[in-house]
């Protein structure tokens, strides 16, 4: 039997999860594909590949020329564009998509939280007054930041990249975070206001629980809309799709 192609748009933990849970099955082939933000990729044992494919259209020939027998969009929360791509070009090339993505965090009891929908909001969400901030946005959308240069901001991303606020600090780190280290990071930088996207990953939510502990405000930025054909929320539901597209007309053709 030949094992089928699935790739899978990855970019977070499910996307690496549902890889490896898929390479050690012989039916499926995976390949995990990285937009190639980062310097440097995390530890992988499967087979994967880097950068983008040129818009809806280079993605559906890549699905065409690759035989991809089922694309899964495990891309992080906003990003958006991708996702859109992923629903034109799966549509063009006549390939079954599912959509994994985590439920958004909720506020719960003794969260301080101000909702904003872009990143230009977050910025005049902070106030007018110079607070320290410390800013868990990556690194593409700081700059939407620069409308608000009287606070100090502490700005963490997975690399180092320079910095054009004026009152700005960065540290260099790739998740998981534990929260002793994150409640240690805002009280030796003294931070009054974390702004955050609403990624809803487990290995980034240490900093809401700490912010949390300290009363302090989070202006949390709420996820792009996305209309996903099909959609689920956990490994073994993606798991449980894939083993249902083995043998349907769908991927006969790619066998
Ligand atoms: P995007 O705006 O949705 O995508 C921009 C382009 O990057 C896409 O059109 C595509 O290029 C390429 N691309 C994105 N994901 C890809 C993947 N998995 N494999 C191959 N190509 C991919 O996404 P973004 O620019 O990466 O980030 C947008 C937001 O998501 C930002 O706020 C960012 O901080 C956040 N985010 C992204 C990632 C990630 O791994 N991508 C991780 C954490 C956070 P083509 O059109 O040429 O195919």
């Amino acid at each position: 039997m030949t094992p089928l192609t699935v790739l899978i748009l990855g970019g977070t933990t499910e996307g690496r999860l549902l890889a490896e849970r898929l390479a050690g099955d012989p039916r499926w082939a995976p390949l995990l594909s990285f937009a190639g933000r980062t310097a440097s990729l995390p530890p992988l044992s499967v087979p994967h590949r880097c950068g983008g494919f040129g818009g809806p259209a280079g993605l559906a020939a890549f699905l065409r020329a690759q035989r991809i027998a089922a694309l899964v969009d495990a891309t992080h929360p906003f990003a958006a564009r991708m996702s859109a791509n992923a629903i034109a070009a799966t549509t063009r090339a006549g390939v079954p998509l599912l959509r994994i993505e985590r439920p958004p965090w909720r506020p719960g009891a003794g969260d301080r939280w101000i909702e904003v929908s872009t990143m230009a909001a977050a910025a005049q969400a902070i106030g007018a007054a110079p607070r320290r901030v410390f800013l868990t946005i990556g690194r593409l959308e700081v700059d939407a930041f620069l409308a608000a240069p009287q606070h100090h901001y502490l700005v963490r991303a997975v690399d180092r990249f320079p910095l054009r606020l004026p009152h700005g600090q960065l540290v260099a780190a790739r998740g998981p975070f534990a929260l002793a280290d994150e409640r240690r990071l805002l009280d030796e930088h003294g931070i009054e206001v974390l702004v955050s996207k609403n990624s809803g990953t487990d290995a980034t939510y240490a900093k809401i629980e700490a912010a949390r502990e300290r009363a302090l405000p989070v202006v949390m930025v709420q996820r792009p809309m996305v209309v996903h054909p099909a959609a689920v929320a956990t490994i073994d539901e993606a798991l449980a799709w894939v083993g249902r597209l083995h043998g349907s007309p769908s991927t006969r053709r790619g066998e």
